[in-house]
């Protein structure tokens, strides 16, 4: 049985450094801002080459703070429009409907998943204020372009790193690409703790100091409350962990990046297309989606019946959801074909090459 990603094994592998971390934190009676958050801070700021990192609950809310940041410091208003790839997970659409703003849907391109810069600019209204970039799957989304448009129209650059932990872009890291980041530690991401927890990362002192006070009640000094904030912290538990795992994360993303060379050179089956991967780029395979044209939800049963386990990111598209009813009508070709042929192979770092191997056997087998 190949299993898409077991977290046990995750956590397995990082013993028995990961039981004394924990065990060290229970200890020190001390479970909210203290050295642990302080540390990982500056650890992951270090990491990701930006001034600072404010360690918050969840990818969501990291999202959601550098708007309201920006609200906060006047430069968006309510109603003003946020490009957003439509064939994202639905959280990066989510943070901009919950401050207000409005999502403006952009296709993707077909051959890298990610937000097509080519067709940004025709978005763009007197209310656009920002451009999401979402490093869908681990790769990073063209910079270079992006921000040409980003400074032409005098646009924010916020990036949705939730799934590019360690990814690269031109000797960047991705959370220093753009004017600020939001990274998700949701267990399953490359970089994961045990629970929910997130981060924002930036060069912007005055954005930072607005984040960290909105992740508290609005508060930089106790009971001193400058914003409506809300309670969206990193504990001490999380923190201490992601340091742990911090260490290890650049061999971690090495070995997918090997299983993902594995899959492209032998995947050898006219019905699936693997996606292309241009050497350049610092892609850290957080997914490994395979196209299927024509069948794929039979060469996923297929699959099941041997032993492997896949999953699909994502079934729906976000325009597609009841949540966004509002949008039924859109269409998307690009993001619609994506979704209805996207299957996503099993890749960690806690798989084995005879795993990588039995999954490419299956894959080449299937007619
Ligand atoms: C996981 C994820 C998020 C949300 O992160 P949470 O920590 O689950 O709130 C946002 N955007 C993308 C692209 C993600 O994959």
């Amino acid at each position: 049985m190949v299993h898409y990603l077991e977290l046990k094994k995750v956590s397995d592998s990082f013993q028995p450094e990961l039981s004394d971390t924990i065990e060290k934190v229970v200890q020190s009676g001390w479970y909210l801002f203290g050295e642990e958050k302080k540390a990982f801070e500056e650890e992951f700021a270090v990491y990701c080459g930006t001034n600072d990192c404010i360690g918050v609950g969840n990818g969501l809310d990291a999202l959601a703070l550098i708007f309201s940041g920006y609200m906060e410091m006047g430069v968006m208003q309510p109603g003003d429009e946020v490009i957003v790839p439509a064939n994202t997970f639905i959280a990066s659409i989510l943070a901009i409907t919950r401050c207000g703003l409005i999502p403006v849907l952009c296709e993707p391109r077909l051959d890298s998943f990610l937000l097509d810069e080519e067709k940004i600019e025709a978005l763009i209204t007197p209310r656009t204020k920002a451009l999401m970039a979402v490093h869908l799957y681990g790769r990073v989304c063209a910079m270079d372009p992006m921000r040409a448009v980003a400074e032409r129209h005098q646009l924010k650059l916020v990036e949705d790193s939730a799934q590019a932990h360690g990814a690269m872009y031109k000797g960047k890291k991705a959370g220093n690409l753009g004017d600020a980041a939001a990274f998700s530690f949701y267990p399953g991401k490359n970089l994961g703790a045990l629970s929910d927890a997130g981060a924002v990362t930036t060069n912007d002192a005055a954005l930072a100091e607005v984040v960290r006070a909105l992740s508290n009640y609005g508060s930089l000094t106790k009971y001193v409350h400058l914003y409506k904030g809300i309670n969206s912290r990193i504990d001490e538990l999380q923190s201490a962990v992601l340091r742990l795992k911090l260490k290890r994360l650049d061999k971690d993303n090495e070995l997918r990046r090997r299983y993902a060379e594995r899959y492209i050179s032998e995947i050898h089956n006219p019905r699936i297309i693997v996606p292309d991967y241009p050497n350049h780029e610092g892609h850290v395979f957080h997914i490994f989606a395979i196209r299927v044209p024509q069948r794929r939800d039979e060469l996923q049963s297929w699959l099941k019946e041997q032993g492997i386990e896949t999953q699909i990111h994502y079934p729906k598209p976000p325009h597609l959801q009841e949540a966004y009813k509002e949008w039924a009508t859109l269409s998307f070709p690009i993001t619609e074909k994506i979704h209805n042929e996207v299957l996503s192979m099993p890749l960690s770092p806690v798989h084995t090459s005879e795993e990588i191997t039995c999954v490419i056997d299956a894959v080449n087998r299937f007619v």
